[in-house]
């Protein structure tokens, strides 16, 4: 098959969380398995352009309708670690990709409808006509929406589109200037319930909403979330949606990169290990001590936050975590960034207030060397999440033989089974320590018996990590659920 991916982000270039690893991971499997893949993201100023190669003009002047108007673009193409990737560049004054950052913009959903306006527009005039188009989140629900109602009728009419929700809380609201700027136009005919209006908002249009009315199958990242938004608030606002569409709707368990997380391997990583050496993975804790400037000693486990700070992620039971495991007499780091002012300045606070503590680091920022070098040198992860469409940090945690904690919600229910409680899988088969509560008293209780095992129990805690990388989450387990979908739209 011939697969078109367009995306937001695409991991190592253009990366902000778990989209831009799926973009890439998901792409390099399908290559693996015979597939032809592309893939279509903005040219953003603020990219990673040391991890493409080859980057070269492919088409000059691409003219993307827009507003009554065009605007003038530059689609680049280049490898990024031997995907095929294009580039979008419009030449326009509102510089939609040269912001410094991938989002938070105030014109946000004009700037992802009109790079899925030159998405298709790109295709059109190249003659692109993939058998699947794979779009992902609300900055391209208008791609399916766009292609049935306009591109089908300039000869992409055999197109297939499977759409992937990793965050149902960013949905892209808008209001009726977009239908002009696109092109739908007609405003009362998108105005409707049945397709783009706001389930809540009689004012605005819905992007997501879009994408599931319109694609031929849609998902989110992992069976138990799937569920959750169906039966639950998890889809904010679009269950009646799903329940309307339930026949397209379902949820794939994301994989890693194996061949990317890999701690046999890993160049980011001082020291390789697998369930073999295992003992290595001390030497990478000591490493990590070091380039942290945590002192060293013997008798204490680390443990390790590493992911965007935000509500979703559970930010008051990560600072919580933090403060329990000093208490505990353990070591913690933490990695995170983000968006959110308050957020953002009630870690740095954090940070300065815990400045001296020799068992203590909190980096604050992106840092994909040093996030290597967490998987590898802690012992135990925590992943706390108010909700996790299915999460990466605990895969790659295991992957790593670093131990999760996690909250029993959306993807992690699926990947980590529970020590001491878990009742569907066999000893051999449980990985990490689960709580279902967002409160301090089942964080507590869920890393008191991590700290527990660690202390008292160093070779269970160790049968325990390896019963982890045992796992496989690797994409060549989940790319075949993909294919099928594919196959089936294909032939609908
Ligand atoms: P989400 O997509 O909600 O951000 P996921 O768990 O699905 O969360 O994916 C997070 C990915 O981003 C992982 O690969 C994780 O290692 C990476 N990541 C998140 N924050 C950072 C950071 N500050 N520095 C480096 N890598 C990060």
């Amino acid at each position: 098959m011939y697969i078109v991916m367009i995306a937001s982000e695409c991991a190592p270039v253009a990366k902000v969380g778990g989209l831009g690893d799926v973009v890439f991971g998901l792409s390099g499997e399908l290559e693996k398995q015979g597939h032809g893949v592309e893939i279509i993201i903005p040219k953003y100023d603020c990219m990673r352009y040391d991890h493409i190669w080859g980057l070269t003009v492919s088409y000059q002047d691409l003219w993307v309708p827009w507003d009554n108007g065009v605007v003038h673009c530059t689609v680049w193409f280049g490898f990024v670690h031997g995907r095929r990737c294009f580039f979008i560049e419009p030449h326009s004054s509102q510089n939609y990709f040269n912001r410094g950052h991938y989002y938070g913009a105030l014109d946000e959903s004009k700037r992802f409808a009109f790079f899925s306006k030159a998405a298709l527009e790109f295709m059109l005039k190249t003659n692109k006509r993939p058998d699947i188009i794979h779009c992902h989140d609300w900055q391209t629900g208008l791609v399916p929406v766009m292609l049935y109602e306009i591109y089908k009728y300039h000869g992409m009419w055999n197109q297939r589109v499977c759409y992937t929700i990793h965050n149902f809380k960013h949905q892209g609201i808008a209001g009726p200037q977009i239908l002009w700027e696109t092109g739908l136009n007609n405003d009362a005919y998108y105005y409707h319930y049945d397709r783009l209006l706001d389930n809540f908002d009689h004012t605005a249009i819905n992007f997501m909403k879009g994408g599931i009315v319109y694609s031929n199958y849609v998902n989110t990242v992992s069976p138990h979330h799937a569920w959750e938004a169906r039966h639950g608030s998890e889809s904010y606002g679009l269950g009646h949606t799903l329940y309307i569409h339930q026949n397209k709707f379902g949820g794939i368990l994301n994989g890693i990169d194996y061949h990317l997380w890999n701690p046999d391997t890993d160049p980011l990583i001082p020291y390789h290990y697998s369930i073999d050496n295992f003992e290595n993975k001390a030497l990478n804790k000591k490493a990590l001590r070091e380039r942290l400037w945590l002192r060293h000693d013997e008798n204490k486990p680390l443990i390790a936050y590493v992911g965007r700070l935000d509500e979703q992620k559970g930010v008051h039971l990560i600072r919580h975590g933090l403060f329990y495991a000093l208490h505990r007499q353990a070591q913690f780091v933490l990695l995170g960034s983000s968006t959110e002012p308050w957020i953002n300045s009630d870690f740095w606070h954090l940070k300065h207030h815990l400045n001296d503590n020799p068992d203590c680091h909190l980096e604050l920022g992106y840092n994909e060397e040093l996030a290597h070098l967490i998987y590898a040198g802690a012992d135990i992860i925590i992943v706390p999440s108010n909700y996790e469409p299915c999460g990466l940090t605990q895969m790659i945690a295991l992957r790593y033989g670093t131990v999760p904690v996690v909250r029993g919600v959306g993807g992690l229910v699926s990947t980590v089974f529970d020590r001491d409680y878990d009742q569907l899988h066999p000893p051999e088969e449980r990985n990490g320590y689960v709580f279902y509560q967002a409160d301090y008293h089942a964080i507590e209780s869920a890393m008191e018996r991590a700290i527990g095992l660690w202390q008292y129990y160093p070779e269970e805690f160790k049968q325990l990590a390896i019963n982890g990388m045992k796992c496989d989450y690797s994409w060549a387990r989940s790319v075949q659920d993909y294919i099928n979908v594919y196959e089936y739209i294909r032939h609908k």
